[in-house]
This record gives C-alpha cells, structure tokens and sequence, in this order.
C-alpha cells in the first residue's frame, strides 16, 4: 500500500520489492514487500538497526542490484540498471586518491559526455564552489579532512544534475562537529538545488533534522515498521527541542520494536 495516492506523479515508487541474499551457510532474507513512494523534491531517510536492510534497498532503487521480486519505477519507468538520473554517494566517500578535488568532480561529469570540456570544467568548479571547497580545488586527497572529502564527493555525486540523489550513511564515519555543520551546509545545498533524496542512516536526529519523512525499518526480514512525518521548517537546528521531540517519539518506536523481539 502505497501513501502517496498517485503513483503517476511520484519520483520513485518501490512496488512490492523482496530480496533473499544465499550464501554456503544461510539465506538471508533481506527484504519483505517494501512498498514506498517519494514524492519529487522529497527528501525521505530510512532509518534502522544494521542489518535491517537499507543499503539493499538503497542498491535496489539506484539499480546496482535486481529485487528477487517486485519493481522500482523511476518517473513511471522501471530502473533496470544504474543511470545518472541516480546516483549513489557512499559512507567512505570512494574518491580516486590519485586525482584532487576537481579531478574527482570533473571524473563525475564524465557521465554527460554531451557537455564541452570547458563546460564541464565550469560546472566542477562551481559545485565545489557550493559545498565550500573553492580554496581547495586542486588540493590532493589525501590532504582534505573527512568532511572535506565527503563535501568532494556530494560535489561529484551534484555536479551531473541527478534528479535523484541516494546517499548512504554519507556522514557515518565523521566526528560530531563536523556532521553538525555538514547538517546545516546540506541544508542550505538542498534549498539552492532541490532534489528528490533518500538517505540512509542509522541516526535517528541525523533523519530528523533532514527528512521530509523518516521511515522507519525492522530487520530479519527487512521490513518498513512505520512511517513518520516531520513537519519542521527548514534551516533545521540539529540542537532543538523540537527535532529532540520528533526523535525521541521515533526512537520510542524503534526501542519498542526490539522490545517486542526480545520477548
Ligand atoms: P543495512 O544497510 O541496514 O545495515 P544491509 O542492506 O547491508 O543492511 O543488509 C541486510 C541483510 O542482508 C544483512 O543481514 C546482511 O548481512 C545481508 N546481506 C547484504 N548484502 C549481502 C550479500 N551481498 N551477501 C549476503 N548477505 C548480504
Ligand atoms: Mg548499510
């Protein structure tokens, strides 16, 4: 049962999507009929334990894996394969070491062959303008912090205009400051290039303070358990009460799902 009621003008419609995983020991059942749309220029986190199935899914809608059963449309199509209409940022940002920052964004607009290369050279500098890297455009990999390669790799995942943007757990790996200023920087990026998002992550405030829409996810199967609207304005403060309110009902919710199981 999909929410949104027209599935026509959804972005993304993830009809019945099942997976199993087989390996020597044990099946995995990984997925169990998720059934979800995203509305365009929604941005929806999905929130649960590992193991609950996320990144599956997250593979699923950017077409990196095949669903055992079910389908993802994409504008009414069904993804077969990845396309740069969806692109996928990762926790470890997977940013080629021997190339520096723009090298790493223009490696990105390899995906619109159609541009000239003065364009494409244009277009990378201005998004590394956007996620605040202009200073370091040319600077090695290895010498940028991990919020500055994970800035890098939002510039290359933005630079060739997805209309959907898949991230997993982009800031996982990141000390708690630096995520904050990621969190209002995002933001902000968000506003200047509206996308349709989904984004993964365990952090309960982390999908708060940046989902239109939290679901929330059950492993063993993977299951969606419910789905939460946060009714926020935005520029939303990682720090306030009310993000602390919508979280802490979330977190109340996933507490009483391991509740249930343990019993
Ligand atoms: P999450 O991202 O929520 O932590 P995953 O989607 O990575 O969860 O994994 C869901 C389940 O599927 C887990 O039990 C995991 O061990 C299993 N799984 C994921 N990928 C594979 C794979 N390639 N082979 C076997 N099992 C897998
Ligand atoms: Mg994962």
């Amino acid at each position: 049962m999909n929410e949104v009621a027209n599935p026509a003008a959804c972005k993304l419609v993830i009809d019945g999507v099942s997976k199993w995983f087989h390996t020597d020991r044990a099946s995995v059942h990984a997925l169990d009929s998720i059934d979800l749309s995203v509305g365009e220029g929604e941005v929806v986190c999905l929130v649960g334990p590992s193991g609950c199935g996320k990144s599956t899914l997250l593979d699923i809608i950017a077409g990196l894996t095949r669903p055992d059963a079910g389908r993802v449309l994409a504008d009414g199509q069904p993804v077969q394969r990845p396309g740069r209409e969806r692109l996928v940022m990762f926790q470890e940002s997977a940013l080629f070491p021997w190339l520096d920052a723009f090298g790493n964004v223009m490696f990105g607009l390899k995906l619109r062959p159609e541009f000239a290369n003065r364009d494409r050279r244009e277009i990378a500098y201005r998004f590394l303008d956007l996620v605040g890297l202009e200073k370091f455009a040319h600077a090695p990999i290895h010498e940028l912090s991990g919020g500055m390669k994970q800035r890098v790799a939002l510039a290359r995942a933005l630079a060739p205009d997805p209309q959907v943007l898949l991230m997993d757990e982009p800031f996982g790996a990141l000390d708690a400051m630096t995520r904050d200023q990621l969190y209002e920087d995002i933001q902000q990026i968000w506003k200047k290039s509206r996308k349709t998002v989904v984004f993964v992550t365990h952090n309960v405030r982390e999908a708060v303070c940046l989902g239109d829409r939290v679901i929330l996810m059950s492993p063993s199967p993977g299951r969606i358990l419910r789905a939460f609207d946060i009714p926020l304005s935005r520029p939303r403060d990682m720090n306030s009460v009310e993000l602390a309110t919508h979280a802490a009902r979330i977190a109340a919710a996933l507490r009483g799902r391991a509740g249930a199981e343990a019993e």
